[in-house]
């Protein structure tokens, strides 16, 4: 999984001693900056893992609504040029998401 750069978030340096960790990557954070599951308060989620949670979310429901390749490679193409264009692929944040969409396409 592409989300390796989640472990550089280290709690070592944390002096209060209320930390939990995420049940998703391991990462130790203060349970006030965790979320938290309604059935099982037990469980937390960093952060990160909650907006990596978020995005699957949404592709999932996208998978309902189109299929489970939506882009054909030609769709593709174009919408790469289209970020080109736009400049997006300078973005980190949405290159990253492109990235992840590439592992699906054909
Ligand atoms: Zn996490």
């Amino acid at each position: 999984m592409g989300r390796m750069s989640a472990l550089s978030v280290s709690a070592g340096d944390r002096n209060d001693g209320r930390t939990a960790q995420c049940w998703c990557c391991g990462t130790s954070e203060a349970p006030d900056r965790m979320v938290h599951l309604g059935e099982h308060p037990e469980v937390h989620l960093c952060l990160q893992c909650a907006h990596f949670v978020h995005q699957r979310a949404w592709a999932i429901e996208d998978e309902g609504k189109h299929g489970p390749a939506p882009f054909t490679r030609e769709q593709f193409r174009k919408l790469r040029a289209e970020v080109v264009r736009r400049g997006w692929h300078q973005n980190r944040s949405i290159g990253g998401k492109l990235r992840w969409l590439g592992k699906y396409l054909p």
